[in-house]
């Protein structure tokens, strides 16, 4: 390695033997000769150790700078000790005699060169931003000193830009190399080469792509121009580039180019496995699965070859069987994954692969499987404190507990993703957020369903611009699953295999993986705040908004089929209002009124059948509509419900409670022969509802159509009474006619 740009990348042959030594000169005025002959032999002892034995040069050499009052007459020796402090890694050393020297001395030019080297070099290691801000103010007075062609002023630029991404000042770094490269003067040049190097990771952390892939084809160029083999590491790069651009034909192009290139000459540092993973991950994307299979196991034959880790091309084959109907195959490959991972500590890896084994069981409908392989990647990902990838987790837990029934843990889960969405969320998801929590708001406060259809649409179109949104990302989804997993992962194998080397290379990963992923969070939050937006959050029963869209479908079929001469199928309409449900709050406490509501929901979900919509209607009310259900059905399902909750009381600490309900039956459309009013329908259930209430609970109350003969007459507008008045409305008996005698001489259910 050479001495001072070690640190700067071995690429680098400048270094300080290109530069003119100025003859070791003492000032003999100052120093006596015993003492300057003294002074000669140790300068000559440091020159010869410095290399091979850098402690023991500074051992020898600086009893010697530190006695010297005039620093002047310890210029050479200085410079030698600050290399040797370089060498051996003592950079506080390095710092402290290259101050003394900048402070206390009068250097050349050429030792000014030689002396800012030594500081950026140690300084590199320092990581003191600060420091370096004075470096550049240096080297901008020193430039101006030198002659204009005078020794490698470009690549000094260079190596500062160099200490500044070292020490993730990105912009400065940008900057600087830009300068470095605007003072190249021959052309090709190695700075153009290492300069547009620093532009093209600088360029990618930020999320400039197509800076970085402008910077990343000026590599390439100036490499060839300069008759550099092809860099493996910078076409692995440029892959991984494209892979997060998902532009595949690019990606497929220079991941071929990059196992041409390793195979020629491998790299040091990046396993073979590692340029195969990339490339496979490009043909994932390009929708090429066999090929990107064939890849990924030429991967995991490479790495097992060699004796290194196969997690993350174990985890990429897993990716492709998943994608192609083979979650048996996969599920064993992701177990060994997971083993490796947990066994080097590689938790976020692990956890990765643990949530890919739970979706390979929810796809077999293993569902009890996956809720524990979902548990221990949920576990891992709270171990290591990544957030963005637990909330990706999140919702896959919810819907696979929900499919299995336990609602209630998919409830608490939901709270703890919506505690640590709250911390994490970005402005625009907020703003989203926001917008459909006033939309939802809003459509609560309405006493009625009907709204007006402009704001409805608005919303319509809102909802579809996200399933749009999600389905794109549901098309990508499978390239971008291997790219990110394979990122991600890489970045820390590798930081294991060599924390110092290509850190850059490594730096470029993990950001790429990092945006990955929170373009992948927004898009699944996006699904989750649609769902959240059609759902009641505690019972998970549809919402008012779901219903309105509902029934407006329904309603258009129900036209179409009139339209068509078609028979109109019965819809049977029933708001339920749980009985004096204030008094549960009261005695147990508002959390029983939760678990209550709960447990009607869940009751009503067992009695409904799968094409009926259960709504949450407000508080402990709630909307059940049934289609192709006459009103002859209505005695029948109410005493379903009926009895289901006086089989199941609920038991608490405090006691146990047997709920009852009462409920307002109706019809859509309320009168045979005209168009279906949904305000109308839910207004008679509400009257009907009412009169349960009123006439002492636990009862059901039905209003169908009266006697009139030509309902045209009839003003949905008018009251209920006055419409029962007309004969447009009348009683439903417990067989589901009307009845004609008295009003209120029927009957309580
Ligand atoms: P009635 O038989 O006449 O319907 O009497 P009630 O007590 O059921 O009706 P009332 O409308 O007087 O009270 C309803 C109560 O429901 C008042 C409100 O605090 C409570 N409530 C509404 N939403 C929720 C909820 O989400 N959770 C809980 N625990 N209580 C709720
Ligand atoms: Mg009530
Ligand atoms: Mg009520």
């Amino acid at each position: 390695m050479p001495r001072l740009d070690f640190l700067a990348g071995a690429v680098l042959p400048l270094a300080l033997s290109l530069l003119a030594t100025p003859a070791f000169a003492v000032s003999p005025g100052v120093a006596p000769a015993a003492a300057a002959a003294q002074r000669g032999d140790v300068l000559a002892t440091v020159k010869v150790l410095r290399k091979s034995d850098p402690a023991k040069a500074l051992a020898i050499g600086e009893p010697v700078w530190a006695a010297a009052t005039d620093k002047n007459a310890v210029v050479e020796l200085g410079l030698e000790l600050g290399d040797a402090a370089v060498a051996a890694r003592n950079e506080a050393k390095a710092v402290e005699i290259g101050s003394a020297l900048r402070e206390h001395a009068v250097l050349t030019p050429e030792q000014q060169v030689r002396l800012l080297k030594a500081l950026n070099g140690a300084i590199w290691s320092t990581k003191d931003a600060k420091r370096i801000a004075a470096l550049e103010a240096d080297l901008a007075r020193l430039e101006k000193t030198l002659p204009a062609d005078a020794a490698n002023v470009p690549e000094l630029w260079r190596q500062l830009a160099a200490s500044y991404m070292k020490m993730q000042a990105l912009d400065d770094a940008s900057r600087v190399a830009r300068l470095a490269l605007s003072k190249v003067r021959k052309h090709p040049d190695l700075v153009e080469y290492n300069a547009n190097q620093i532009i093209f990771i600088t360029a990618a952390q930020q999320g400039r792509m197509p800076e970085a892939v402008a910077a990343m084809l000026e590599v390439e160029r100036v490499g060839k121009a300069l008759g550099k083999p092809e860099d493996p590491a910078l076409l692995h790069n440029a892959t991984g580039l494209f892979n997060y651009m998902q532009d595949w034909p690019k990606a497929v192009a220079y991941g071929e180019r990059a196992v041409k290139a390793w195979d020629a000459k491998p790299k040091p540092g990046l396993a073979r496995a590692e340029v195969l993973n990339n490339l496979g991950a490009a043909y994932m994307g390009a929708g090429q699965r066999e090929r990107a299979e064939a890849v990924y196991r030429e991967a995991l034959a490479s790495a097992r070859a060699n004796g290194q880790p196969v997690g993350v091309s174990l985890n990429n084959i897993a990716d492709v069987l998943q994608q192609t109907g083979r979650q048996r195959e996969a599920l064993p490959l992701l177990a060994e994954a997971a083993a490796e991972f947990e066994r080097d500590g590689s938790i976020p890896e692990a956890a990765i692969v643990y949530s890919n084994i739970g979706a390979n069981h929810a796809d077999l409908g293993q569902r009890a499987a996956a809720a524990s392989a979902f548990a221990r990647s949920l576990a891992l990902f709270k171990q290591s404190d990544n957030v963005p990838r637990r909330l990706e987790l999140y919702p896959r837990m919810i819907d696979n507990l929900d499919a299995q029934g336990r609602h209630r843990e998919a409830l608490a889960l939901m709270r703890e993703f919506k505690a640590a969405n709250d911390d994490f969320v970005n402005v625009e998801s907020k703003t989203r957020i926001g917008e459909l929590e006033s939309a939802v708001a809003l459509a609560r406060k309405e006493g009625e369903l009907a709204q007006s259809e402009r704001d409805r649409a608005a919303q319509q179109a809102r909802l579809t611009a996200l399933e749009a949104a999600s389905q794109h990302q549901r098309l990508m989804g499978y390239g971008l699953i291997a790219a990110l997993l394979l990122l991600g992962a890489l970045a820390l194998v590798k930081m294991r295999e060599s924390r110092f080397r290509k850190r850059t290379n490594l730096e470029l990963e993990r950001r790429n993986a990092e945006t990955l992923s929170q373009h992948r969070e927004l898009e699944k939050l996006n699904a989750t705040i649609r769902r959240q937006s059609e759902e009641d959050a505690l019972t998970g029963l549809h919402n008012r908004r779901y219903a309105q869209d509902w029934c407006a479908r329904l309603a258009a079929t129900q036209a179409e089929a009139r339209a068509n001469g078609q028979r109109i199928e019965p819809v049977l309409v029933m708001l339920l209002d749980i009985d004096h449900f204030k008094r549960i709050n009261d005695v147990h406490g508002h959390e029983a009124g939760d678990h209550a509501l709960l447990h009607f929901s869940d009751v009503l979900r067992s009695c409904a059948r799968g094409s009926d919509l259960l709504v949450r209607w407000g508080g402990e009310e709630f909307l059940w509509v049934c289609p192709n259900t006459s009103a002859s059905e209505a005695a029948a399902l109410f005493e379903r419900v009926r009895e289901q909750l006086r089989a199941q009381p609920l038991v608490r600490a405090s006691g146990t409670v047997t709920l009852t309900v009462s409920a307002g039956v109706s019809l859509f459309p309320l009168w045979p022969g005209r168009v279906g009013d949904w305000s109308l329908s839910l207004r008679v259930a509400d009257a009907a509802l009412y009169r349960a209430k009123r006439e002492g609970r636990d009862r059901w109350v039905g209003l169908g159509p009266g006697r009139m003969a030509a309902f045209d007459a009839c003003q949905p507008e008018a009251s209920i009474e006055a419409l029962e008045a007309q004969g447009c409305l009348a009683r439903l008996g417990n067989d589901g006619r009307v009845s004609h005698g008295e009003r209120g001489d029927t009957l309580a259910h």
